[in-house]
């Protein structure tokens, strides 16, 4: 197998052409990389070669490294991982500095082969970080394509001389949004940063990067690092204008990742600690924060699940192997909030929708939704007048079930009223197709009880967005205990179509992501109950790397909700409920009217126009706090072992069957600490046998509902991790 082929012209050019067998998008791996060098080695050595042109034989030039060769670095280092990560980073960038030097005099520069890079499209990770490393780069004029350096977002940093050559050619000012945010361009903006040099013609894209080279001069090919005098754009650290540039990054990095996201800091220590030395020094420098982000477990959880187990998972790894069932015309009952968000997805990948509720006026709100959402995105010149007029014209809002005639999957959003969606679920069988799809968006009631209003409870299934729909991108998709292998294929290609992600679970009450979020928030209210300071509590869960702390995030999701969920449960447990304490406070915040972000009162003080001010001073007459506080690590502890315990119940019990999709879920559903790659993995990383003794501690002081899961202590006993134990299991396997 080849990834790179190597040829000859007639005018001395030699062209590298990086073609992966069998991939639609070149993705760089370690026998890929020797490929190169051996060309480079070969285009140097021969006196015919004047000079090299590296392209792409494919439409875009490359996505990055291979995920799954980052993934496995750490275990593929060797015994000493440390050093055989350096040694691995080192190596790439001595090929790449080769490629910069090109044969050149290192005393008088002078001598070496003109190097250019023309990327036909996409070019991203090290595949901007190769050209980086030439001396042009010469771009197809293709809006479509995106340029720069993601690293970031996967929770590493570009480490093949990206960090240090983008921050020595721009500044570390302009470099910042596409180090430290992963910011991606389209090559008209690349050129205009100061990314890449040329944008031309796709089809005149190698005749001009081979009369580039052809025409290069020894000045031409030395970059500014290698020439005497080079100065820092916008000032190195030590420099006023550097020094601010700096300060500000490090406390923008600090706020922005409350210290969890080991990447970005690494990033900026790199950043800085280089530009203080010379080139060769800056690249040994970041070569050895790259092993340390590596070395940290954080990394390769946040890979595996949000990369390469989110795609696995978008990818149908838990798809009955049914035939494609894509939708082509979607019902939706019930234009509210949830409906209307619903019909906007869906028109927007493309397919036909009926929107239905009681009242035609009901029904049109729910399709102005879509309409908001469309000229906002026209404002920000995302949409077209076109593509609006045709994504709207998708959408019949009506008030008529005849409409729903032909339909193939409906979606019901009606009340959370299980009358309610018993007369709709009987309105819509008496319309559609015997082999239509019926799915509940319900959030709270069991899918198999809601089944029993079906004519057709194989085709009966729970499709569980959460809101604001056009946002997030978990949708967990319910088999209740009818349903057919049909329905959930359905379901799945239904949520790839909308480019979402889906996770399957079995029907039990609040399904899973609200089964481990509500004991989350349950959590934080209990504590200001016993007197913990507020801000400690929610300080110690941004501190931890969750998105919200637990009392913003029931005012944003409505106080009132809490109170009507907590009312349910009560009902449904009857004496074993154990929430008492909880509700005290959030029936007595509801009683005043404090019902959250929505009435702009909750546990947070709001300004006339919803801006959140801090928290409400009142919560602390009410709930005095203590003269002795907990420790900060105590409170995350309660905080996360009440999420991830549930999580580990939700295993046991059945109603997740992959680990894979608990990590994945969690992550997207409700934020849950990004860094740690979700439950399952902070488990790991935490270790089975520690866990154990956190949770026994836990339960002796504050209850039952810490419980150690016998799962997690059969695992303590034997030494195992979760994803040691479970995703060989072949049921599982993607
Ligand atoms: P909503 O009150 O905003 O919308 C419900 C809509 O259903 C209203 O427009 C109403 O007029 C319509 N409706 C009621 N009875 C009807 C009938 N017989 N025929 C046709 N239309 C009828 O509620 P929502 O927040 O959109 O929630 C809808 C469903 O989604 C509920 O089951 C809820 O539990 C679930 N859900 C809500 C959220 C959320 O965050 N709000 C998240 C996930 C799931």
């Amino acid at each position: 197998m080849t990834d790179f082929t190597y040829s000859l012209g007639d005018d001395g050019v030699a062209i590298i052409t990086w073609d992966v067998t069998g991939k639609s998008m070149n993705v760089m791996s370690l026998a890929g990389f020797a490929e190169l060098d051996g060309h480079i080695d070969t285009a140097l050595a021969d006196s015919a070669v004047k000079g090299v042109v590296i392209t792409s034989a494919k439409k875009d030039f490359a996505g990055g490294m291979d995920l799954n060769v980052i993934a496995r670095m750490r275990e593929d280092a060797g015994a000493e991982p440390a050093k055989g990560l350096f040694d691995g980073v080192m190596m790439m960038h001595g090929v790449l500095r080769k490629i910069e030097r090109a044969g050149m005099d290192p005393k008088t520069l002078k001598g070496g082969k003109p190097i250019a890079a023309a990327l036909p499209g996409t070019a991203l990770g090290i595949g901007l970080e190769l050209p980086l490393a030439c001396h042009r780069i010469f771009a197809a004029d293709n809006p479509k394509a995106k340029i720069g350096l993601p690293e970031i977002m996967i929770g590493i940093f570009p480490g093949a001389g990206g960090t240090t050559r983008v921050s020595r050619k721009l500044g570390a000012m302009a470099a910042a949004p596409f180090l430290l945010e992963g910011k991606l361009s389209d090559p008209k903006s690349a050129k205009n940063a100061g990314l890449i040099d040329e944008v031309v013609p796709a089809e005149d894209l190698l005749t001009r990067a081979r009369e580039w080279v052809l025409s290069a001069k020894d000045a031409d090919i030395v970059k500014p690092w290698d020439a005497k005098g080079y100065k820092m754009p916008g000032g190195a650290p030590y420099h006023p204008a550097g020094f601010m540039t700096f300060v500000g990054a490090s406390a923008m990095v600090n706020g922005k990742t409350q210290g969890v996201f080991p990447a970005a800091k690494a990033l900026l220590a790199a950043v800085y600690e280089g530009a203080l030395v010379p080139f060769d020094t800056a690249l040994k420098i970041e070569a050895r924060w790259f092993t340390n982000v590596m070395l940290n477990p954080s990394s390769t959880a946040m890979i595996r699940s949000l990369f390469i187990n989110k795609e696995a998972l978008e990818k149908g790894a838990n798809r009955p192997g049914v035939p494609d069932q894509t939708v082509k015309k979607l019902g939706v009952l019930g234009a509210g909030m949830m409906g209307a968000g619903i019909a906007y997805v869906a028109a927007n990948a493309g397919i036909e929708v009926v929107l239905i509720d009681a009242a035609q006026d009901a029904a049109d709100r729910g399709k102005a939704h879509a309409e908001g959402i469309l000229a906002k995105g026209m404002k920000r010149g995302k949409v077209s007048a076109d593509k609006m007029a045709e994504v709207l014209g998708r959408i019949t809002a009506t008030t008529d079930y005849a409409a729903l005639d032909g339909a193939d999957l409906i979606v019901e959003a009606v009340f959370e009223d299980p009358k309610v969606k018993a007369g709709v679920t009987a309105q819509a069988e008496a319309v559609i197709p015997a082999t239509a799809v019926f799915a509940t968006n319900t959030s709270t009631l069991p899918i198999s009880d809601l089944a029993k209003a079906s004519a057709r409870p194989a085709n009966f299934i729970g499709i569980h967005f959460f809101s604001p729909v056009d946002k997030m991108m978990l949708v967990e998709i319910i088999r209740g205990k009818e349903t057919g292998d049909v329905a959930v294929a359905k379901a799945l290609d239904f949520v790839r179509q909308i480019r979402k992600t889906p996770i399957v679970v079995n029907d039990a009450r609040f399904f899973y992501a609200n089964r481990c979020i509500i004991p989350y928030i349950n959590e934080g209210i209990r504590m200001v109950a016993e007197g913990v300071a507020p801000a400690l509590v929610e300080n110690a869960a941004r501190l931890v790397g969750m998105p919200l702390g637990p009392l913003q995030l029931v005012d944003e999701t409505s106080i009132d909700l809490g109170v009507k969920i907590a009312k349910a449960t009560r009902a449904a447990m009857g004496d074993a409920y154990p929430d008492g304490a909880v509700d005290e406070v959030l029936f007595a915040l509801a009683d005043q009217g404090r019902l959250g972000r929505k009435s702009n009162a909750g546990f947070y003080a709001y300004d006339d126009k919803g801006g959140r001010l801090g928290l409400w001073s009142g919560l602390a007459e009410a709930y005095p706090v203590s003269d002795t506080q907990p420790e900060l690590t105590e409170v995350q502890h309660r905080l996360l072992f009440a999420q991830v315990l549930e999580a580990v119940r939700a295993l046991e019990d059945g109603v997740l069957t992959d680990i894979r999709e608990g990590d994945v879920g969690a992550i997207l559903g409700w934020g849950f600490a990004p860094w740690s790659g979700g439950p399952f993995s902070w488990l790991d990383i935490l270790g089975a046998e520690r866990a154990v003794e956190i949770c026994d501690r836990l339960t002796a002081t504050y209850g039952a509902r810490f419980t150690t899961p016998a799962l997690l202590r059969e695992m303590a006993s034997k030494g195992e991790t979760f994803y040691g134990r479970f995703t060989t299991a072949p049921a599982k396997a993607a």
